[in-house]
């Protein structure tokens, strides 16, 4: 939605013809949009296109429809989508990944029977227990997340919140106690004016009836942000930079961010989980990088 009724003109009506009443407007949210729409045209937040059929606001029908979605079958433990092993060993490229793309819409959601695992995650299995992504962060949703965290398009969080459970929402484990945002360095926060990965939280834990427990996991240290830095020093600047509180002990928390790329932040987040003692420890991310 484009913004909230208010900024509408007051409607004024003869007594007699009450059509477009605020209580209506308030009924039919279709009608308030379209309403909205002809005062201020809502544009998608990615291509700028004016928003029309399959919207899923503020994304426009085709930059919805063109996220490349991560689809069964996908590694048990890391969440990336499982390929033929030689196109694991030989590098994947855009459609490698998208490979379980002819599985997108079909009623086949439910977790893998028999689950996989990657031959990274055989070889060096992750300290979270499981990891779970809705789209391959490349295209649109790159697009989407950058001006989601750094374009201060909060509104984003509702069409990318609702693609994680759609995709994911299904293959996660029974018995999550908690949703824990990874959280910003306070300065960063302050700066963007929110914690994207909370943002996601909220909406998530809403859809799936868990509580968020954002104060379950903490910053002990400012950290330079994982973007700026090569892959191979991302884990020293998390390392040790979270701590996770007691309450965690014995209970299975599911971590929310907004990518995972090299995934070391949210492994040292889950290594700080884990030395709490917490029972469970799962991972979902809107994206993913292979
Ligand atoms: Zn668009
Ligand atoms: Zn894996």
């Amino acid at each position: 939605m484009a913004g909230p009724v208010s900024v509408l003109p007051p409607l004024e009506h003869p007594p007699s013809r009450p059509r477009l009443t605020p209580l209506s407007l308030a009924v039919f949210p279709r009608l308030a949009t379209a309403a909205l729409d002809l005062v201020f045209p809502a544009l998608c937040a990615v291509c700028e296109a004016r928003l029309g059929p399959r919207r899923r606001d503020p994304l426009c029908g085709p930059c919805w429809d063109a996220i490349d979605r991560i689809a069964p079958p996908f590694c048990d433990r890391c969440g990336g989508p499982c390929a033929t092993p030689s196109s694991v060993m030989g590098g994947l490229d855009e459609r490698g990944w998208g490979m379980g793309s002819s599985d997108v819409g079909s009623p086949e959601r439910g977790p893998v029977s028999h689950p996989l695992t990657c031959a990274r995650c055989a070889a060096e299995p992750p300290p979270y227990d499981y990891a779970r992504s809705a789209a391959v962060y490349a295209g649109v949703m790159r697009e989407a997340v950058h001006r989601f965290k750094f374009g201060g398009r909060r509104a984003l969080a509702r069409p990318l919140a609702e693609l994680m459970v759609e995709q994911c929402g299904t293959s996660l484990p029974d018995g999550i106690a908690a949703i824990v945002p990874v959280p910003l360095a306070g300065d960063r926060e302050r700066e963007r004016g929110f914690n994207q990965a909370a943002l996601l939280a909220e909406r998530i834990a809403r859809r799936l009836d868990v509580p968020v427990r954002a104060r379950w996991l903490a910053r002990r240290r400012a950290t330079r942000p994982q973007s700026d830095l090569p892959a191979g020093e991302r884990l020293a600047n998390v390392r040790g930079a979270f701590r996770a509180t007691p309450a965690v002990a014995g209970r299975h928390v599911l971590l929310v961010d907004d990518v995972l790329t090299t995934g070391a932040t949210l492994s040292e987040c889950a290594r700080s989980l884990r030395a709490a003692a917490a029972g469970r420890i799962g991972v979902l991310t809107v994206a993913r990088v292979r």
